[in-house]
């Protein structure tokens, strides 16, 4: 068994075959995954997911192994509620691997996909890049988080790229806008996800020139879309602390003004990351920003963040209840009935509701007799650069189409 400590993300490799094992530890390395594990029996891994300390976001599993194999080490990983993705790896053919594939989706367990023996570095980045690692608490003291000086230096020297995340209309698929995510691509680690970041960013003052950055990155990628026909619309996440700043409802219009976007286009998604000592600013702030004609969007609803009281003080015109009350509603009576309250206050409220953590068929479809008006998700895509999306686009509109004729 092998640990190293690096990437924030942890990944657990399970194959007999200790050259297997050796090889994807290397390929991943390669991504900038370097917090992995390796085992080479299912009841070894189960013994290590157990242990409390542990926690891994990906399992790269061997379908044939000697004494358990991959379907029941999967099956015991389900009675585990393991929450991470899986990716097959395995010689068998195409065929078992669907099926495999197809009874993990049963289980309701993410499946990345499938690599074929013997597999190779292509392969796995195409599973890898269409991969979000989970979302962890910020101060998660298992990932890692980069210190001042590197974020500082990664938002100087242009490191920070955005991605978007297509959102769309419940009711008809249409797509109407993006969410910015931004992401660090790291010379040496490789892609870096915000909860890497972000907090660090907000903690040392940085947060203002992150938020710039990304911000002017997004209006400009509109204006291009606009250009080319695309009628959509950019959100942005907003911290707090870009919330004390007196002149950010200039800046953000001069931003938008400058790339020739309307303000109705751009909406500014904002967390109550932390007590709000002194809300005059974030207030004043905000309410300039809507008079501007800004979509404000609370994020994370639900959460406890994202609380009543701000609802109530801000004039928020879209309200995203946070997936943790949306993926597997249908099936979960307490989450059903916290989205569904969640959803009718919007409603009341005359705000637009979206709903994120969209992740299968079956949230897909629960959504649909929901009233919601949005929907962001795995299910529908996951956060890409830019120039994906006129490609995920069509591949969209074939989607929605074998929907209305199926
Ligand atoms: P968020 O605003 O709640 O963004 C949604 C997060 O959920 C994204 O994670 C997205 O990739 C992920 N997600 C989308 N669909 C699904 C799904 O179906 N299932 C699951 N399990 N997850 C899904 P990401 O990109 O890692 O971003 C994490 C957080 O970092 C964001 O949460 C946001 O709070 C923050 N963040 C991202 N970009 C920025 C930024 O430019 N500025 C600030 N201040 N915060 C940012
Ligand atoms: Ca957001
Ligand atoms: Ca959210």
């Amino acid at each position: 068994m092998m640990m190293t400590h690096k990437s924030p993300v942890r990944i657990l490799v399970l194959d007999d075959e200790p050259f297997m094992l050796k090889l994807l530890a290397h390929m991943l390395a390669a991504h900038g995954y370097t917090q992995v594990t390796t085992c080479d029996n299912g009841q070894g891994a189960l013994d290590l997911i157990d242990a409390a300390d542990y926690a891994t976001d990906l399992i790269l599993c061997d379908l044939n192994m000697p004494e358990m194999d991959g379907i029941e080490f999967a099956r015991k990983l389900v009675e585990r509620r393991y929450s991470g993705s899986l990716i097959w790896v395995s010689g068998e053919d195409d065929r078992v691997l669907q099926t495999a594939e197809t009874l993990m989706r049963a289980h309701r367990v993410t499946v990345l996909g499938r690599l074929q023996k013997p597999p190779t570095a292509q392969g796995l980045a195409a599973l890898l890049e269409q991969w979000t690692p989970p979302k962890r608490a910020r101060s998660s003291a298992a990932s890692r988080t980069y210190a001042v000086a590197e974020v500082r230096a990664a938002i100087a020297r242009g490191e920070l790229v955005n991605w978007y995340q297509p959102q769309v209309v419940v009711g008809t698929g249409e797509v109407v806008g993006v969410e910015t995510l931004v992401r660090w691509q790291h010379p040496v680690d490789g892609l870096v996800y915000p909860d890497a970041f972000i907090g660090v960013a907000e903690a040392h003052g940085l947060i203002k020139d992150l938020t710039r950055v990304v911000l002017a990155a997004a209006v400009a990628q509109l204006r291009e879309w606009r250009a080319a026909g695309l009628e959509l619309r950019v959100a942005v996440n907003v911290s707090m602390d870009d919330l004390v700043f007196l002149d950010f409802p200039d800046f953000v219009a001069g931003q938008t003004a400058a790339a020739g976007v309307l303000p109705k286009d751009v909406i500014l998604e904002v967390t109550e990351s932390q007590l709000m000592l002194d809300a005059r600013a974030p207030l004043e702030i905000l309410t300039r920003l809507r008079l501007k004609r800004f979509g404000l969007s609370i994020d994370d609803f639900g959460t406890g963040h994202s609380s009543l009281v701000q609802l109530r003080d801000i004039p928020f015109d879209e309200l995203k209840v946070d997936r943790s009350f949306v993926h597997g509603a249908w099936a979960n009576d307490t989450l059903r009935a916290i989205f569904e309250a969640s959803l009718r206050l919007g409603q009341q409220l005359n705000m637009v509701t979206v709903a994120e953590g969209v992740e299968d068929q079956a949230d897909w479809d629960f959504l649909r007799c929901s009233g919601c008006q949005l929907a962001q998700g795995y299910f529908i895509a996951r956060p890409m650069p830019a120039a994906e999306l006129p490609g995920w686009l069509a591949s969209w509109r074939e989607r929605m189409q074998g929907y209305r004729e199926a």
